[in-house]
């Protein structure tokens, strides 16, 4: 029986895992992300110490160069995180485990996760949005993780932004007001001076479930997915999905305008915390068939 590796690479944590062919995660070990010539051969050690592993899956932080004709494939290239712009993370996992590597977004790693054993089960086109420190969209297309030219950035999207109800000048150190500037978990505590697990004030997450339903809908009308899964911490606030949905749904003005499809649509991760890792045993199992 094949055993596939798996990593979340984060921008704090790495998380490896081992899993069997059925997705099963048999062992864990959570690596500090310090230095890449730390991080990097600790991860290997993990996977070093389990036999007969067919394949690694890596779902990483980003940006990410996802294109197999590209020198730099599998590296992380511009990221603002000391020490980790042009790192490449595929090949030394390659040299050391001597097994393929399959490597995506950590987006799309979670929403191939979500596709394959969470809350996009038995769906081919599922986007998953991450409302965290940062905001990310991953998606699957047709049972394939979306990429273009490069992988989708959703977060810097524009969306409408009204200054009399919310002066914040938004935290994108790029545009300042896109979405991530105005609705990540980063952008909730400068507003409110606090983290957004720590903000009460129903103005507040009003607020908030506007820029998500603004996002929403703009990803419904272009991609046109079968369910959009929101995930991230800022997510996990009680209520917030609820809003957004009703919100969704005041935005579309009839088009669509069907509740219970909106609930079945838009929906939390079922998978909690283990989609990306999910999502990278999946990685792995796509480059160890042939
Ligand atoms: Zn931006």
């Amino acid at each position: 029986m094949p055993i596939y590796g798996a990593v979340e690479a984060g921008g704090t944590k790495w998380v490896c895992a081992v899993a069997d062919e059925d997705g099963r995660v048999l062992a864990t070990e959570v690596i500090p992300t310090t230095t890449p010539a730390r991080t990097i051969p600790e991860a290997v050690r993990f996977f070093l110490g389990h036999d007969a592993l067919a394949a690694i899956g890596v779902a990483s932080f980003g940006p990410v160069d996802l294109d197999p004709g590209s020198p730099t494939y599998g590296h992380i290239t511009a990221t603002p995180k000391p020490g980790w712009a042009n790192t490449d993370v595929v090949t030394p996992l390659r040299t050391a485990l001597k097994v393929p590597v399959g490597f995506d977004t950590d987006v799309n790693g979670a929403a191939l996760g979500e596709a394959r054993h969470g809350a996009g089960r038995g769906l081919h086109t599922v986007a998953y949005v991450t409302v965290g420190t940062g905001i990310g969209m991953g998606a699957i297309v047709h049972g394939r993780p979306l990429h273009g030219q490069a992988h989708p950035e959703f977060g810097h999207i524009r969306v409408p932004h009204d200054i009399g109800r919310d002066p914040f000048a938004g935290c994108c150190p790029f545009h300042g007001d896109c979405l991530e500037g105005l609705a990540s978990g980063e952008a909730m505590r400068q507003r409110w001076g606090r983290p957004a697990e720590q903000v009460e004030d129903a103005a507040a997450w009003r607020l908030e479930a506007e820029y998500l339903a603004l996002a929403v809908l703009t990803l419904t009308y272009t991609l046109s997915p079968q369910r959009v899964i929101v995930g991230g911490g800022v997510a996990k606030h009680p209520s917030l999905i609820e809003e957004v949905r009703a919100r969704v749904l005041d935005l579309a003005a009839g088009y669509p305008n069907d509740q219970a499809a909106m609930d079945a649509y838009l929906v939390g991760p079922s998978l909690g915390d283990l989609s990306g890792v999910t999502g990278a045993v999946e990685l792995a199992r796509e480059v160890s068939t042939p």
